[in-house]
Formats: C-alpha cells, sequence, structure tokens
C-alpha cells in the first residue's frame, strides 16, 4: 500500500486523488489519506503529489502512518 505522510498537511493540490483507479483517497480538514486496504498499489499518485507526502509503505517509519492512514480513512 500507499500512504500519505504530514508532508501533505496544507497542501491544496489534489492530482493524486483525481488519478487514483480506485478511489481510496480520503479528505479530512487538512490533509488527505489513504485507505490501506483499498489501494491496489499502483504507484500512479505518487509522483503526481508535489509535497512528496505519498510513500510506500515499504520505507522504514511506513508502519505508524499506514495506522494512521487507516484510522482517518475510516472516520473522515
Ligand atoms: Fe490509489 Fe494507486 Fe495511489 Fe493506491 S497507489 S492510492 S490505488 S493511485
Amino acid at each position: 500500500t500507499y500512504i500519505v505522510n504530514d508532508a501533505c498537511i496544507s497542501c491544496k493540490y489534489t492530482d493524486c486523488v483525481e488519478v487514483c483507479p480506485v478511489d481510496c483517497f480520503y479528505e479530512g480538514e487538512n490533509m488527505l489519506v489513504i485507505h490501506p486496504d483499498e489501494c491496489i498499489d499502483c504507484g500512479v499518485c505518487e509522483p503526481e503529489c508535489p509535497a512528496d507526502a505519498i510513500r510506500p509503505d515499504t520505507e522504514p517509519d511506513a508502519e505508524k502512518w499506514v495506522e494512521f492512514n487507516r484510522k482517518y480513512s475510516e472516520q473522515w
């Protein structure tokens, strides 16, 4: 899965949302999150992000972000 991290905060672009084939982005007050169970790992959103906030879950600090993204995608 891919996740959104805090670099997304206050970014006004939603290019990632537009390219996602499965619509798994959820929008809160000041950032977006990806539902980790809905993401099909296609990777097309990553290069669209001007803030470099969309990262694969294979990165070292990804686990906390997966939980964060799951929590808020279910809440929003
Ligand atoms: Fe959507 Fe693909 Fe990005 Fe996952 S990797 S959030 S499926 S565009």
